[in-house]
């Protein structure tokens, strides 16, 4: 009985293994490249929500993008910064 609980143990850790094997060889075939894209993830300051970065209102501040998810969030960063 515990000879199966082994087995599906070694059988589940070789599937991990096999997996992150793959996902590595996976980036490494891809060109190194910072994540900048538009896939990327931003937070929101205001309301602390994630972003992808290509749909995110963009700010520039002293030189520094903030990302914002609405109109809305990036005029209360505002209102924020001035007060
Ligand atoms: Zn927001």
């Amino acid at each position: 009985m515990y000879r199966l609980f082994l087995i599906i143990g070694l059988l589940i850790m070789l599937f991990l293994l096999l997996k992150s094997l793959y996902r590595s060889s996976k980036q490494a075939g891809r060109p190194s490249r910072p994540p900048l894209d538009g896939d990327q993830m931003v937070q929101d300051p205001v309301c602390g929500v994630f972003v992808p970065r290509k749909t995110a209102i963009v700010q520039q501040v002293g030189g520094i993008s903030n990302y914002f998810c609405s109109q809305e969030c990036a005029a209360k960063f505002q209102e924020q910064r001035t007060s």
